[in-house]
């Protein structure tokens, strides 16, 4: 029998249990691609699966993680051969097909993409699905037709992995960036992100006002609820909101007058089944348009072990940035 590490999800009496395991080859699941994963990371729907808060996990026993970036060990596939180094986020990795938190993954090659030629294995994952997130938010903004002549851009959830990433990317393309955020002893991390300006979280957490005074061009939104609907209410004349995250909430307790008084758009952003075209431009973009040493700046690495209490952190709001899941 040939077994690798992984990090298993179980059922338990109650709920589930997430441990370190030895897990057997032979049950990997169907795919043409066998990977050798290299890094991983957390993100904060790892954080749900690992602690239980909410049902991402569809199959039991299931090996964690969303995403990884590794070495080609195998393929039947035409595009990949062995020694290939990839990247995958989503396609129910890590929620119906087995995951990124172990030594070997065995899956689609048509869910892979090439590793940009400047990117390491690392640098791929401290992106990671939060970094590639930020990246459609910022492609969505851009095909809506703003530029950093428009005006400001609000990124809410900020010391957060998305908002993180969003803020560095928006400074290098020359947009000026508010940081909103809740935790204000991380403004010179964020204004060394790039961040002209740092709002308190509590702006856009009172009462929503169907209209209120237009102050962003745009916004990048990880948070939802009330957050969302605040900011929705307080975008230009013709802006957009690219929403992709729910850390406060999943409801949307606003009006429609931004969208019908304003012609403010609300633009969804998914990166589980983001088509493949898209996502190699979005890892394309992120070669180029994301200062490496700002993304060193926000990462910070773990090992398989310390998985737990990563996403007991990141699930309370507690984790800045990013953090890389170092395997094997
Ligand atoms: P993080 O936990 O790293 O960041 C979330 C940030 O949101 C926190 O750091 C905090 O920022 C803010 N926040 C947390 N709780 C609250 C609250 N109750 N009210 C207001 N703000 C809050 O997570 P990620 O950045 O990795 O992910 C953010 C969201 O985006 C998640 O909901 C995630 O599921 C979603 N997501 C969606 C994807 C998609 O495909 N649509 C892909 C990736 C992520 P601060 O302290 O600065 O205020």
């Amino acid at each position: 029998m040939s077994t690798f590490k992984a990090m298993v999800i179980e059922k338990a009496d109650s709920g589930t249990k997430a441990a370190l395991a030895d897990f057997d080859e032979a049950n990997l699941m169907d795919g043409d691609v066998t990977v050798r994963v290299e890094y991983s990371t957390v993100n904060y729907k790892d954080g749900l699966a690992l602690t239980g808060k909410a049902p991402v996990v569809r199959r039991f026993p299931m090996i964690a993680g969303i995403d990884f970036a590794g070495t080609v060990e195998s393929s039947n596939h035409p595009d990949w051969k062995a020694g290939d180094k990839v990247i995958l986020n989503g396609w129910g990795t890590g929620e119906t097909h087995l995951g990124a938190f172990a030594e070997k993954s065995r899956v689609k090659g048509d869910w892979l993409v090439r590793l940009p030629a400047t990117m390491s294995t690392r640098e791929a994952m401290a992106i990671g699905t939060a970094g590639f997130t930020a990246m459609l938010c910022v492609m969505a903004l851009e095909k809506h037709g703003l530029t950093p002549a428009s005006g400001p851009i609000a990124v809410t959830g900020a010391a957060g992995g998305v908002g993180s990433v969003a803020v560095s990317i928006l400074s290098k393309l020359g947009f000026s960036v508010s940081a909103v955020t809740g935790r204000p002893a991380e403004a010179d991390y964020l204004k060394g992100l790039g961040a002209s300006e740092i709002v308190e979280r509590a702006a856009l957490t009172g009462p929503v006002k169907p209209l209120a005074k237009e102050r962003w061009a745009g916004g990048v939104d990880s948070v939802g609820s009330t957050t969302l609907a605040n900011l929705l209410s307080m975008i230009r004349y013709g802006g957009a909101v690219a929403a992709c995250g729910l850390a406060s909430g999943m409801d949307l307790p606003g009006s429609v007058a931004p969208f019908i008084l304003r012609g403010v758009c609300l633009l969804g952003i998914d990166s589980v089944m983001c088509p493949l075209p898209k996502r190699q431009e979005a890892w394309k973009r992120l070669e180029n348009d994301l200062d490496r040493q700002k993304l060193a700046a926000m990462t910070r690495e773990i090992g398989l072990s310390d998985l737990p209490q990563a996403a007991a952190d990141i699930v309370a709001g507690q984790i800045r940035g990013r953090v890389v899941v170092k395997i094997g």
